[in-house]
Parts: structure tokens; sequence; C-alpha cells
């Protein structure tokens, strides 16, 4: 019997050969920072618990610089238990999604937003479901199902785990914060540098990590003990259950590629097909029982008769189901130690390298021992082709036949190629030496462009002026996001009146509201500033500053007690435009460009001035504004601080497009941001009574037509 014969089965089972590895790769790209830059980061927070207590240091929001410590608070009894004797185990959790449930499934539906996933909550809501299922023996039903397959139910392991991913989402909530700054927004292949800028930049903080920190049990990550666990929480989406109803939904964004989605489903249309036929034949054997031999209306023969060709006809497709199943569990069971085995290779081992041909031979091996039988073509003789592609058929639906069609024909370096203009060599090429390529990469395209020697001294704080020696290392307590993810990562491990006595230390209004400083509000782990949606210590930021840095891509203005945002930040990771005050004529970062004039650009601005609030353009650090026919200059000001996607310019001859953005107002009227062109250049004001004023050349001109700026949402 030919199993790999025509039909759908072959294109189905050539779809999962050649998708194995190649999808799994591709995401792995979005890391923001790299599994061994998270390993490392969490490490710091590992060694500083073991005896019992962490510190929680003190620093100078401004400038980056430790000041002291606001005090030593203990570690959670159960999770310092569990991460002192498992703690390869805690290692394996800051893999994070990362990993498990694989890479794919991971990027494709715990690190996106609810419109992302389709996760109502979306990461919050994977973070709740993880936490839930730390202390699983502790529900004796659990217990004694495990019991009876023989696997150790020792809590432990999974608290370890658990608190793990937790710390993964923190480095996330920093590191992508940090990343998308350069990069111009969360990781996308649209426009094509921002792939290329995150790969760069993640790989470049990866290559400045101490390598002293690196050895010992570094790359010691394991889920022995709770690969089974992992299999029944975030693998086994079977029908009924939160994972398969909700978190990893059929039909959901995300999960089209995803093997655990995947297979649950033609598991679950083969359970349905097995019951449909149970019925039938218990149907008829109700009806033969019923059946009275006096009673004309029926004939026990002709049903048995019926029956057995029922049976017959469809009893070998019956075995065949259920040998299916039984194949598709033990492939899923698998699924855990293959992702965690083909993670290791690829971003978490020794060598520090991508060792693509490792994975490649760990995803082969599993495909061929049991994607082949998963997929349709289980080790059950007794079928005919002919009926073997009937039950295919009927289990795996066209949707699935498409998507999987759809995977076959984007192969790694097709899709890589069109994607970002780079194929795999180019890709290892530019992870293995980001640094020969930082200044042309990192000077062009969206987000801040930064120079190597400007990355490495305002950001890294390391001397090196460009690569010159490869040695020095950044230290992560002076490096921002690094050290603000180490210091989340140390409250990850703290009890809740722990993370309440520390929030009093700093002179927070807030308490510590959950059952952990990660949990109630992170949408994403791929979004920026996630901290400001209402985490217990970001909730009143005059005491966030005293215990966290100001980093990269955190441009938010400081208001004292803020409450907790209602409104959601996309992913697209646009933070909504913010007016930012100037002080010595510093700007901030992301200052929004509205014109330009030969030799510079122009920012927005506004400044204060006779009972007014007036838009005008920055020029040589003032905000230069038009008020009563003269052009006046202020260097007390704010500057506009947003994303370019946030607006766009509509021209108008007067009247004002609807969403006409509004920067300032006079007594009795608004005043919208406008820019008009004048002498060479493009000049931002303010529109009074249909025209557009500005400043220029110590004169107020008022210009007609003009264009006016408008809030993209
Ligand atoms: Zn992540």
């Amino acid at each position: 019997m030919n199993l790999l014969g025509s039909g759908p089965k072959s294109a189905l089972l050539g779809a999962v050969l050649s998708f194995a590895v190649p999808v799994m790769l591709t995401p792995g790209a979005a890391l923001a920072w790299k599994p061994t830059t998270h390993v490392y980061f969490a490490e710091r927070a590992l060694d500083d618990a073991q005896d019992g207590k962490v510190t929680i240091e003190s620093v100078d929001y401004e400038t980056g610089v430790v000041t002291g410590k606001v005090g030593t608070y203990s570690v959670d009894s159960k999770i310092l238990a569990a991460i002192r004797k498992y703690p390869s185990h805690y290692r394996a959790g800051v893999l994070g999604p990362d990993a498990y449930p694989d890479i794919l499934s991971g990027q494709q539906s715990i690190h996106p937003d609810e419109k992302g996933s389709g996760v109502k909550g979306g990461s919050d809501t994977w973070l709740q479901y993880i936490w839930a299922r730390r202390d699983p023996f502790s529900n004796p039903v659990v217990k004694r199902a495990f019991q009876t397959l023989k696997i150790p139910t020792d809590s432990r392991y999974m608290t370890a785990f658990v608190a793990g991913f937790l710390t993964h989402a923190a480095g996330d909530m920093y590191g992508h914060t940090f990343i998308n700054n350069f990069s111009g927004g969360p990781f996308t292949f649209n426009p094509p540098s921002n792939a290329t800028k995150h790969v760069l930049l993640e790989g470049y903080v990866d290559k400045r990590l101490p390598k002293n920190a690196l050895g010992g049990d570094f790359f010691n990550a394991s889920i022995s003990g709770i690969d089974r666990l992992i299999y029944t929480y975030m693998v086994d989406a079977r029908p009924g259950t939160y994972l398969g109803n909700t978190l990893l939904r059929q039909g959901a964004a995300g999960t089209t590629y995803s093997i655990p989605r995947i297979f649950s489903t033609i598991r679950a249309n083969l359970a349905r097909d097995i019951k449909k036929y149970q019925d039938t034949v218990a149907d008829y054997k109700k009806k033969i029982d019923k059946c009275k031999l006096t009673d004309f209306s029926c004939s026990k023969v002709a049903l048995g008769t019926k029956m057995t060709a029922y049976i017959t006809a469809n009893g070998i497709q019956q075995a065949y189901r259920k040998a299916w199943i039984k194949d598709i569990d033990t492939g899923l069971r698998k699924w855990p130690q293959v992702s965690h085995e083909v993670a290791k290779a690829l971003f978490f081992n020794k060598g520090r390298t991508a060792d693509i041909a490792k994975a490649e031979a760990i995803m082969s091996a599993y495909a061929r021992d049991h994607i082949l039988s998963m997929a349709g073509a289980p080790d059950f003789v007794g079928a005919t082709a002919k009926v073997i592609g009937k039950v295919i058929d009927a289990v795996t639906p066209k949707a699935l036949q498409a998507a999987i069609k759809k995977l076959k024909d984007k192969a790694f370096d097709t899709m890589l190629q069109a994607a970002i203009g780079m194929n795999k060599a180019e890709l290892k090429k530019l992870l293995t030496s980001p640094q020969n390529y930082f200044n042309s990469v990192m000077g062009s395209g969206g987000g801040e462009k930064i120079t190597l020697a400007n990355f490495n001294a305002q950001h890294l704080k390391i001397a090196d002026k460009g690569y010159s020696n490869p040695n020095e290392a950044f230290d992560y307590r002076k490096f921002a996001a690094g050290f603000n993810t180490v210091q989340i990562s140390k409250m990850i491990l703290m009890s809740r009146g722990e993370v309440s006595r520390m929030l009093r230390d700093i002179g927070s209004k807030s308490t510590a509201s959950g059952p952990n400083v990660m949990l109630g509000f992170m949408r994403t782990l791929d979004g920026n500033v996630q901290w400001r949606n209402g985490m217990p210590a970001a909730r009143d930021c005059v005491a966030y500053r005293k215990i966290f840095m100001k980093q990269a891509g955190d441009n938010a203005s400081c208001a004292g007690a803020a409450k907790p945002k209602p409104t959601p930040v996309s992913t697209g990771g646009t933070p909504a435009p913010k007016w930012v005050t100037v002080r010595n004529g510093r700007m901030p970062r992301g200052v929004f460009i509205g014109g330009r004039e030969p030799g510079r650009t122009l920012p927005v601005c506004r400044a204060a001035f006779n009972k007014g609030v007036h838009p005008g353009k920055v020029v040589a650090g003032k905000c230069n504004i038009g008020w009563g026919g003269k052009e006046r200059t202020f260097t007390s000001y704010q500057v506009l601080v947003a994303s370019s996607k946030s607006f766009r310019w509509m021209k108008t001859t007067g009247r004002l497009p609807k969403g006409a953005y509004v920067g300032g107002k006079e007594p009795g009227r608004s005043l919208v941001i406008c820019r008009a062109p004048l002498n060479k250049g493009v000049h931002p004001g303010k529109v009074v009574a249909g025209k557009c004023n500005i400043g220029w050349g110590g004169k107020e001109h008022t210009l007609r037509p003009f264009e006016a700026l408008v809030r993209v949402r």
C-alpha cells in the first residue's frame, strides 16, 4: 500500500515536511531580547534570590544611575523553593513563548494583542492562564491522573517554569520598547527595514553580553518532568478545554500554521466521525431490539442486513480513524520536547550560534517519526489508499488544506527574500556580524536613527567606539532597558505582600492588585511601554521613576499619580502623541517634524503667550510662533512627540478637515496645527480664521492655501 499516494494527503505531507523548520525559524527574527539575553537578565534576579531575598535598587531616572537601594524583600516561599531546586526549569520558562508550545504558536498567539491573536485580553490572558497552572498537583484530580501515568507529581518544576515564563514577558516589555524605538515599531516585514533592524539590533545587544556570566549552568534549561504538563496545558487543544476553545481557538488569527492547532483540529474531526459511526451502529441495534417478530412495519432481518452492510462499509475506516488519533496523541505529546530541542539549537546553546542544520535534523526526525502519521498515514495496515483518502478528506477542512498549501509555497528562503530581501545566508551573516552592518542599517528607515558609536555610548554605555574590542560587555546596571528588565524580574519573584511593601517604600499610592506584579496589564508582549497599562509599580509615575530608568522608547511625560490607562495600546506600537516640555534646549526623542527649510528640519512646538498657547516651529532650540503681526521666540516651550504614523497632512483652502489636530488655544478659539510653504521652506504654525499663521523673518505671515495636521487612528 502506498501511503504517500496522490490526493490531499500527499499535499499535506509534503507541506508538513517542508514547512516544519522554515516556518518555525522565520518569526524567530522578532525576539526583542534574544533568548540568551533574556536568560542573562533573568539570571541576575535568580542569583539575587538565592538567599531568599531580592534587593530593589533606587535610581536616578533621567541619568540612569543606580543611587542606592530601596530595600530588600522576601521571595515568595513557593517560588523560592522551586527556583532553588529547579533553576533549569526556571530558565526554560524564561525562553517562554519563544520555545513553548513552539516558537510559531508563541509568536502568533501568545505575543500579539487581542486584535492579532483573537484572544480577548491578549498576552495577559495567556499569562494569567499559565500563572494559574503554577501549582498543578494541588488539584487532586490532576495529581491522580499523573500518578497513574507514573509521572512525578512535584509542582515545583512547574512553579519554576511559570516564574520564568512571566520573566520572559517582563523582558519583552522593556526589550520590545527598546528595540521598537530604533526599528520604527513591532516586528513586521513591511517595511522590510523594520525586520532587518530588529534582527540586527537584537543580535548586536546579544554580542555585548558579559561572556564570563555565560558559563556553568547558564545554558542548562530543562522541561523534564513537565513536558506532559506543557502538552496538557499548551498543546492539547481539544474541544472543551480553555486552550482549545479560547487560547488556541480553531480559526483564530495566528493559529493557521500552529502544529498544536492543526492536529488538534484533525483529531477533533476524527473523534466526531468516530462518534457518528458509533451512533449509527447503536441506532441500528436499538431499532433491531425494538422490532418485534410480529411487527410488520419493520424487519429484524432487513435491519440486521443493513447494519452489517454499514459495518462492512465503514468498519475499516473506523479502525483507521482510531489508529490515526493514537498517532496524533503520540506526536503531540512529543511536541514540547521537540520544540525545546529546536529552540536550543536555534538560539540557546553554548556555541551561541543559530545551528540551523541541527534544528533541521531534529525537525526532520520528528516529521519522519510522527508528522507523517499525524497527517494521515498511520502505522495501520488494512485500509486501501482510497479509503484513507476519503477519511482524510472528511477530517481535513478545506481551509486547513489551503493553509498548508500556502505554507508549502512559502519556503524559508523564498519568503525571506520576498519579505525582507534576505536569504538564509544573508540572515546568518547579519546575525553573526551585526556590527558590520550597524551604521548602514540603523541609519535609515523608521524609528530613531543611530550610529554604532552612539549606540555604544548612549545606550550600552561602553567605551568602544565601534567593534574594535569585541570583549567589552555592557554592565546591565548602566544599560537602562537591561536594568529595568532585571528590576522587574526580581519583583516577579516577590510575594504580593512584599510587592505592596516595596510600593509603600517608594511612596507609591498604588498597591499590588494582582497575585503577581506581571499580571493584569500586559496586552501584548510585542508592544511599547506596556507598563503604562497598569503595572502596579507604574501607576504612580513619580514612584516608578525611583526604581526604573529612562530608556529608549519611554517617552512619557510624568504627571504624578497616573491611573491605569483604559485605552488600549495598539500592537502597531504607535504611542499616542504627547506634548513634552523642553528644558535647557534638550530635545526629547521622537519629536514630530512638521516642516523644513534649507539646512534644517522644523519640529512642531507650542508656547504659552498672552492668555493662549500657540503652535509654531522649533528653530535653533527655540520655539517660534506668529503673534500680533510679529514672529516671537520662546525658550520655554513644549514639543510634539509623536510617530509620523500618527498624523497626515491634508491640503485645504481654509476649511478644516475632519480630525484636524488642535495643538493650542487662545481666548475664544482652539488652534489647529498647520503648515504652509514660504521662501524655500515649509513652516508649521497655527490656523487662525481660515489661514495658516506662521512666524518667519521676524514677522507673522498668514497664508492660504495650507495643509492642516490630521490625526490618524
Ligand atoms: Zn518574547
